[in-house]
């Protein structure tokens, strides 16, 4: 954000900030968003908001509209940076619950480990049974990466 852009931020009255706040919520958490992610459908969540729903669902679609998400998310890291100059305090408490919320790393690699595991299951079931059901595991796994 160059100066120009800070100086425009600067004028903006905290009665217009709780108006910005509330059009830049998080659908999931219904907070201000979070290292935002967009995605193709051009909804955007937090990034641990989306990372959480994909894991606990096993799902690729966007929480909202549920189309199916089979693109890369996007890091939309310019609506990131005007969040960061507009709301600097809500993002550090933000930041602080989302460390102590956030699973440790060893039950990141638990539940990475068994999406691989269910992933391989998919694809065998599909060889054994030449069964053309979908493969959305392991695509459900590229997503999750991503989001990683
Ligand atoms: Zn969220
Ligand atoms: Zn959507």
């Amino acid at each position: 954000m160059n100066s120009s852009e800070n100086n425009i931020i600067n004028t903006i009255s905290n009665q217009q900030k709780g108006k910005i706040y509330n059009i830049l919520k998080c659908h999931l958490c219904s907070k201000i968003l979070y290292q935002p992610i967009t995605l193709h459908c051009q909804e955007t969540f937090c990034k641990p908001c989306l990372k959480i729903y994909t894991m606990k669902t096993s799902k690729q679609d966007c929480p909202k509209c549920h189309k199916p998400a089979f693109y890369q998310p996007i890091n939309n890291f310019k609506l990131w940076d005007l969040i960061n100059k507009l709301f600097p305090d809500v993002v550090k408490a933000r930041e602080e619950e989302i460390k102590k919320s956030t699973p440790k790393l060893s039950q990141i690699e638990e539940i990475k480990e068994e999406i691989i595991k269910n992933n391989w299951r998919e694809i065998i079931n599909k060889k054994t049974n030449n069964n053309t059901t979908s493969t959305h595991l392991l695509d459900n796994q590229i997503f999750i990466e991503q989001l990683f």
